[in-house]
């Protein structure tokens, strides 16, 4: 580990142990490390096959059943995202974080993968704003149901608690973010006074405004990114690192600095 790196790990975990509350703000770059193409940038899918159809929510809206029909027979354009969502898996920086949770120090995590990562890397208190590829949800109640325990008999398909349209989980273009999910956001912000900011440039509302209200409150920003981001310029700490390297890193730290507390106890 060079020393900036490690300086880098020493002040994060000296927040961190400090923090009340501590909330984990994720994006694309966590998934990208399991293999999960991105969207933007020079492999991104829309580089590569175009901007998307920014109207995918409306068109659902105005004839569900019709986009039932469409994503149960379609070849997706996006075959080759769907083939690596299918394949990925956990990554040391999501298990990492399930650590971190189990050994107390994260409370929450805020994401805006899609993939189910974080639930198979074992992670209890997750909020996905952009939902979740492998659960359906009721549009007018927000219920949701792992895919294979929902029986398709009809399309659309009907939420059996209130008779409200059932569509995939994942937000869509132009789709709200359901309501659960953003207040919970703002829950967690509210409480935190240290974000981990993960594999996000954060730079899509509304993620992008939670790493601002925890600063403007007096917390603490710890950006986890190889990459230079636009909110480099407000944290506090920089891990310029993969998560994969950086976070196992920074819970072998934590444990190190919970032993040292119990010999001096
Ligand atoms: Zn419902």
């Amino acid at each position: 580990m060079n020393d900036e790196l490690s300086g880098a790990i020493e002040e994060a975990a000296a927040i961190v142990k400090n923090a009340r509350h501590v909330v984990a703000l994720v994006g694309a770059g966590l998934s990208a490390e399991s293999g999960v193409p991105t969207f933007r940038g020079p492999e991104g899918l829309w580089t590569k096959h175009g901007e998307p159809d920014l109207r995918d929510y409306d068109r659902f809206v105005e004839d569900p059943k019709r986009w039932w029909e469409m994503r149960i027979s379609r070849q997706s354009r996006f075959g080759e995202f769907v083939e690596a969502l299918d394949r990925a898996q956990p990554n040391a920086g999501h298990l990492a974080l399930r650590e971190m949770e189990e050994l107390g120090y994260l409370k929450h995590i805020i994401t805006q993968n899609i993939d189910n990562l974080h639930q198979l890397a074992g992670s209890a208190a997750i909020t996905e704003i952009h939902g979740n590829r492998t659960k359906l949800r009721c549009v007018a109640c927000a219920a949701r149901w792992p895919l294979d325990e929902f029986p398709i008999e009809e399309l659309p398909p009907q939420c059996p608690l209130c008779g409200g349209v059932v569509k995939g989980d994942t937000v869509m273009f132009g789709e709200p973010i359901p309501r659960d999910a953003l207040d919970e956001c703002s829950n967690q912000t509210w409480q935190c006074d240290c974000m981990l900011l993960i594999g996000t440039s954060a730079v899509v509302y509304p993620a992008a405004g939670f790493p601002i209200d925890v600063k403007g409150m007096g917390g603490h920003l710890i950006e986890v990114n190889p990459n230079e981001t636009p909110l480099t310029r407000h944290a506090d700490v920089i891990l310029r690192s993969l998560a994969g390297e950086a976070l196992p890193k920074l819970v072998q730290r934590l444990r190190e600095m919970a032993a040292e507390g119990e010999r001096h106890a």
